[in-house]
């Protein structure tokens, strides 16, 4: 049998990817590797909570990407509670995050010469953009200012790993400033001073009710009827495109498409694709993938009170902090509380003295917790194939082989997490209807 799309990987980038083209009318086969579909994107049961890969924010619910997708396509739309404030946390203290240029200036966890300083820096860099500069391979510790302190250093590193994964000295300025528009107009941008996180501040986040699953699930609901095959235990070994139609080879079977999807590592195509242009695989070789460890926390009572997360700049490694049972009490056993301590990790480390590290750091910054401790479970998750730092490359929705095209974070250099896997596949369907001509439908 041959289909009209193979898709290779069944997280939500294949998965959104395998539902637009299916409701465009096309056959689509789903290969997965895992005995699992979602991939980073999924829920599962531990001790009676429900824990998520990894604590969730979904971003620019309002009018982003995912949005897009989900008015375009789904019949069953996931439910979402607002995502509430983010927390910094320095030392014994907590504030909301500072969003707008008044509260940054009323933001007194970071000392007020350091907030002026970082002001000032803003400024130059806008001026910079205005005059054409090139933001895209500058460092934000190029622009910091060298006399800050190192809690107000700290703070600055702590949002570089968290939006981009990397050290400041790796993060280029540009991501804070071009993911939405990527237009080069400084007033666009006044006014949304330290708008970092995602492009319009936190409001129009959420947390899917039911845990991240409930995404996959809707996307499941929305398929259409006997459009979609999913083959889990599917690992793809080979892909030949080039010509008419591509062939796609497992362990166990080969399957016949007009067009491959990739949705897994764009630096793995190499060893899939033998008509690679060597060029293009050794950019792929440049990709560097961002690595996380997530502990969840069971606890027997509800310690963490607000609605919200939390930004530990004293943590070594950072943490971010998400109560997910606050959002949806049925997380958790009744009467408990589940959180979510994702730390980003360094390119190399030694799993067991990280999960001790980390551990030990949690007790640390909230001692209160261990005695109320219920169940601990670790995941050791890669949240974006490709981090968006000034030394590293990316992959490509379209791929210089003919019928062959990618989705996923490692293909589309905006925004971020299952925003960024919703541009690459608003970008893989463009390419497909630019390619496609002859197919109106698209
Ligand atoms: C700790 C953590 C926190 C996060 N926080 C957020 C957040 O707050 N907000 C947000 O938006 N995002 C967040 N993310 C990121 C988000 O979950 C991911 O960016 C998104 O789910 C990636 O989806 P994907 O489909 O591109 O990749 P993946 O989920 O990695 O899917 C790829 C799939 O392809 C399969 N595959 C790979 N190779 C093959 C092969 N050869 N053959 C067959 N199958 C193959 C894999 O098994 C997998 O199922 C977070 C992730 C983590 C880990």
């Amino acid at each position: 049998m041959s289909y009209d799309a193979i898709v290779i990987g069944a997280g939500i980038s294949g998965l959104l990817t395998a539902l637009a083209l299916s409701k465009e009318g096309k056959s689509v086969l789903i290969l997965e590797k895992e005995k699992y579909i979602g991939g980073v994107c999924r829920s599962y049961e531990v001790d009676g909570y429900r824990l998520d890969t990894g604590p969730h924010a979904i971003t620019r619910l309002k009018n982003g990407p995912f949005k897009e997708l989900m008015n375009q396509y789904f019949d069953v739309v996931p439910q979402f509670v607002p995502f509430g404030k983010y927390y910094v946390r320095i030392g014994n203290e907590t504030k909301p995050f500072p969003w707008s240029v008044n509260s940054w200036l009323q933001f007194n966890l970071i000392p007020k010469t350091d907030r002026l300083l970082l002001m000032k820096s803003l400024f130059n860099m806008l001026y910079m953009l205005n005059n054409g500069k090139d933001l895209s391979t500058m460092p934000i510790s190029e622009i910091l200012p060298q006399n800050v302190s190192d809690r107000s250093k700290r703070f600055m590193n702590w949002l570089c790993y968290f939006t981009v994964g990397t050290s400041i000295e790796n993060t280029p300025v540009s991501r804070f400033i071009d993911n939405k528009t990527n237009k080069r107009d400084s007033f666009h941008y006044i006014g949304k001073f330290y708008d970092l996180l995602i492009s319009e501040g936190a409001t129009d986040q959420g947390y899917p009710k039911g845990g991240l699953q409930s995404i996959v699930n809707s996307i499941l609901a929305s398929f259409p009827k006997n459009k979609v095959e999913i083959k889990t235990n599917e690992g793809v070994m080979k892909i030949e495109c080039g010509s008419k139609v591509g062939r796609v080879i497992t362990k166990k079977n080969s399957y016949v498409g007009d067009k491959v999807i990739y949705s897994g590592f764009a630096s793995d195509l190499p060893n899939m694709v033998d008509n690679l242009p060597l060029e293009y695989a050794q950019k792929l070789a440049t990709i560097q993938k961002i690595n996380s460890l997530t502990v969840w926390v069971g606890l027997d009572k509800k310690i963490f009170k607000h609605q919200g997360s939390q930004m530990w700049i004293d943590s070594d490694p950072f943490a971010w902090v998400v109560p997910t049972s606050n959002y949806d009490p049925a997380l958790a056993p009744d009467g408990k509380q589940l959180v979510g301590f994702a730390f980003t990790l360094p390119d190399e480390y030694n799993t067991e003295k990280i999960k001790k590290k980390t551990l030990d750091t949690i007790l640390k910054i909230q001692p209160d917790i261990e005695k109320h401790i219920d169940m601990i479970h670790y995941q050791e998750l890669i949240p974006e194939k490709a981090a968006w730092s000034v030394n590293a490359g990316f992959g490509d929705v379209k791929t210089p082989i003919k019928n062959l095209y990618c989705v996923g974070t490692d293909t589309e250099k905006r925004s971020a997490g299952v925003s960024r896997a919703a541009y690459s596949v608003l970008s893989c369907l463009d390419a497909i209807k630019k390619d496609d001509v002859l197919v109106s439908h698209y």
